[in-house]
């Protein structure tokens, strides 16, 4: 299975370029969505963390209360570092099933954390989606209707374009408007069903 990491900075792009994959007909596992679906109701992962923070991380209908945790762990490494060390090994898992399963002619996972985590081990190329900073703020700020020091805020926290650019093997620049991401991303596919050809060749 070859396997097409995807990732980038906020609102760089990366859900605009992984729908377009899908309609290539190429499966897209998306991290953020497994990352919600360990701590969901009846998940170990939630029992712990409940015992761990109290009943105050829950909503009423006993939901994880993402804003209370996430306050906690913002202030408190230790307790971030609990937490990610209980999460990321069962979403890794639950990523590796889901590629298990997967059945086009290579798989992606996207995730805003793939080369922050160990993710980047899961994957054989790495897609990096790149945009200015200010149009990462206007273009999240809009969709989410949050204010630019918001989204500014979670960027100055996330690894810099430089970094992220340097560990890219290749990059689609969203700069431009979505015409022109929808090309590159055409010319991505032909590229990547190569590589998956050569890699399934080579075994
Ligand atoms: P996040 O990290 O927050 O999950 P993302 O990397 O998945 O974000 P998208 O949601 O794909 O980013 O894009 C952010 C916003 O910018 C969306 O509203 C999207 O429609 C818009 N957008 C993406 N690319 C372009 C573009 N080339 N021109 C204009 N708007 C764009």
């Amino acid at each position: 299975m070859y396997v097409v990491g995807l990732t980038g900075g906020i609102g760089s792009g990366k859900s605009a370029v992984s729908r377009q994959l899908e309609t290539l007909g190429i499966q897209v596992i998306d991290a953020d969505i497994v990352a919600r679906e360990v701590v969901e109701p009846g998940e170990p992962a939630l029992q712990r963390i409940a015992e761990r923070f109290g009943n105050e991380v829950l909503t009423d209908d006993g939901q994880l209360d993402r804003r209370q945790l996430r306050a906690i762990v913002f202030a408190d490494s230790k307790q971030r570092t609990w937490l990610e060390d209980l999460l990321h090994p069962l979403i890794r898992d639950r990523i590796l099933q889901q590629l298990d399963a997967a059945q086009s002619a290579y798989t992606v996972l996207v995730s805003p954390l793939l080369l922050e985590t160990d993710q980047h081990l899961l994957v054989n190329h790495t897609v990096v989606v790149d945009v200015e900073a200010a149009q990462q703020i206007s273009r999240t700020a809009s969709r989410d209707n949050s204010s630019e020091e918001q989204v500014r805020a979670i960027l100055a926290a996330q690894m810099s374009r430089e970094e992220r650019l340097d560990r890219a093997d290749s990059v689609v620049d969203n700069r431009g408007e979505l015409a022109a991401l929808a090309a590159q991303v055409s010319n991505l596919h032909q590229l990547l069903l190569t590589a998956a050809v050569r890699e399934s060749e080579s075994l």
